[in-house]
């Protein structure tokens, strides 16, 4: 499959408790799934296979052996608001502020795949065609993304988040 070349191989995964990361960290390009279960042992196993960050609320998990010996990072999230949430794990993982806009998709977290503008002719509202040249689009969910407004509105706040 062609997909997007990731520039990090940092992963997460999201415990539901903070669920809005998961978009957070997508839009800016890091691969992060969701986690919806109640298992919590089975969120750390697939933490530890697929080599991805846990972001949770539960001090339980902060607990556990594979993550005070140090073979799984895990990150206890303490604020409310997605807003110092965001930026508690930017912060403390010093994360790349130079996000890869239109990597991922925000819904299921599949590498997005570059379109041309003929591709996505019938796909797009006709004033979106006309005034975009870059499309994205998912191969699992077929949205197209592209940097409208809506797009940054949301990059727009990503900074925030970051400057804070
Ligand atoms: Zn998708």
């Amino acid at each position: 499959m062609k997909g997007v070349r990731l520039i990090t191989n940092l992963k997460f995964i999201v415990d539901n408790n903070v669920g809005k990361l998961a978009k957070w960290l997508r839009i800016m390009g890091y691969d992060t799934l969701f986690f919806n279960g109640s298992d919590d042992s089975r969120m750390i196993a697939t933490a530890l296979t697929e080599g991805r960050v846990i972001l949770t609320r539960d001090t339980q998990i902060m607990r556990r052996r594979v993550v005070t010996d140090g073979r799984l990072k895990a990150i206890l999230i303490k604020g409310d608001e997605p807003e110092q949430q965001m930026h508690q794990v930017i912060a403390t993982l010093n994360l790349d502020c130079q996000f890869r806009p239109l990597a991922i998709c925000l819904e299921c977290n599949q590498p997005l795949l570059e379109r041309t503008r003929e591709q996505v002719k019938d796909l797009v509202p006709p004033y979106v065609f006309q005034t975009q040249s870059q499309y994205m689009e998912c191969p699992a969910c077929h949205r197209i993304y592209w940097r409208g407004t809506h797009w940054q509105a949301m990059t727009k706040k990503l900074e925030k988040f970051i400057k804070d």
